[in-house]
């Protein structure tokens, strides 16, 4: 498996309270990782850190160094939790895609115009960003939604708008936090299938946490949270 991102010996601590306890993962090409475990036993602080949000106390954050313009990976990994503020912030918009509990998505933008933003801040210009987010809408099963905006989006749509979002712009890593968190259970595995299904598709890997077994049990893995270690790790077969 050719690690995408990886975290070694992460140390995170607030205060007196240890968040993280010297944590190791390692991310693949088309993985799928579930992140579970109690609450406040490290998950969220887990999944920022890798994704560059929170900076770790001790230990580092890599990541694939990027792909060249030929299409090949480029060789190695890439330490990426000491960069600036800037360049860390553009290597978020750009390598990582984000899907949050809430879908977070900007109430007055028309469905389209939530996906194409991200693109858009990477320089592309209007008319193509809308073009290129509008052939996410058919394979998310929002066709015909393309011009709602938000609030008047069911939960599960507006998800699945946020997750098209999330792979515009073709991250190396979707990063999930809660996803189906506000949704019923029908909505939740419709909305789990689509993102896993839609991750692969497009060759990125995917990190969630979530609390509910049967979310995490569509993910190739599952790494147990505890006390800001790992305790566990199961590895699903895929068939
Ligand atoms: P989880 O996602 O598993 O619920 P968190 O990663 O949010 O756990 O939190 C791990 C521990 O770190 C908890 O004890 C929490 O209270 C603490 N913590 C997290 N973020 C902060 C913060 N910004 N300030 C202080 N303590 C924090």
């Amino acid at each position: 498996m050719s690690t995408v991102l990886a975290g070694h010996g992460l140390v995170k601590k607030y205060g007196s309270t240890t968040a993280l306890d010297g944590v190791d993962v390692e991310v693949g090409e088309r993985d799928s990782l579930a992140i579970m475990g109690p609450s406040g036993s490290g998950k969220s602080t887990l999944l920022h850190t890798l994704a560059g949000i929170i900076r770790p106390d001790a230990g580092q954050v890599l990541l694939r160094g990027e792909r060249r313009e030929d299409g090949s990976a480029s060789a190695g990994l890439e330490r990426i939790d000491n960069l600036g503020e800037n360049r860390l912030s553009a290597l978020r918009r750009k390598r990582f895609g984000f899907v949050f509990q809430f879908g977070q998505l900007l109430p007055e933008l028309p469905a389209e115009e939530n996906v194409a933003l991200p693109l858009m801040l990477e320089g592309v210009p209007r008319g193509e960003a809308v073009a290129r987010a509008r052939t996410w809408f058919v394979p998310l099963g929002l066709e015909g939604l393309e011009r709602r905006r938000p609030g008047q989006l069911s939960g599960g749509q507006a998800q699945r708008v946020a997750i098209a979002r999330a792979l515009a712009v073709e991250p190396d890593v979707v990063f999930a936090d809660e996803p189906t968190g506000a949704l019923d259970q029908h909505t939740s595995t419709e909305v789990i299938q689509l993102l896993t299904f839609a991750t692969r598709e497009t060759g990125a890997a995917l990190v969630m946490v979530t609390h509910d077994a049967d979310v995490a049990a569509h993910c190739g893995r599952v790494l147990q949270v505890r006390d800001g270690r790992i305790s566990g790790h199961t590895q699903y077969t895929v068939v």
